[in-house]
């Protein structure tokens, strides 16, 4: 089925309360700096708010989501920009508990993806997680040892426990 084009009603609550939004809006001329010096790769997951986790509000922080909290290609691109021109001091790498990329494995992701859209999935790629702890390390490892992030940045590993919000550094 070909992708049809949205209608304005399908995002029209979403942008009344962008309406909303704009009335107070407070960042303004922000320069786009992290004003705390800190940069979060964590989990696409609803349930984490990464700056209110770390008690930080909007202009703090860089932040970068995908499924897991992966230390991929793009997160490092995204981290050498942050330590170079945004002010980027500290790294959090944040994986959390009950990630559906550490419980499930990549068959069981496509099965269930392709029961969805009633078709075949078994090409799209899921880059899940056997042993959360030991990627956290090649992770946080990967951050370290990169040429152009190295010393200039404290890198910290962590996951946070989404039923009780806390987090646990582990590297
Ligand atoms: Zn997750």
């Amino acid at each position: 089925m070909p992708a049809s084009p949205s209608a304005p009603e399908d995002f029209a609550d979403l942008i009344a309360a962008n309406q909303t939004f704009s009335e107070s809006f407070a960042l303004s001329g922000f320069d786009g700096i992290a004003h705390a010096g800190v940069a979060i790769v964590t989990c696409m997951d609803s349930r984490i708010d990464p700056l209110g986790m770390l008690g930080l509000v909007p202009g703090d922080a860089k932040i970068f989501r995908n499924p897991g909290g992966r230390v991929t290609a793009a997160a490092l691109e995204a981290l050498v920009l942050g330590v170079h021109l945004l002010k980027v001091e500290r790294i959090l790498v944040v994986p959390h508990t009950r990630c559906a990329m550490g419980s499930a494995s990549e068959d069981e992701l496509r099965a269930k993806v392709g029961a969805s859209a009633g078709q075949d999935a078994s090409w799209q790629g899921f880059h899940v997680v056997h042993d959360q702890i030991d990627a956290l390390r090649q992770d946080v490892a990967a951050v370290r040892t990169h040429p152009l992030i190295g010393e200039r940045a404290k890198v910290g590993g962590f996951v946070y426990d989404v039923d009780t919000g806390l987090l646990q550094q582990h590297f």
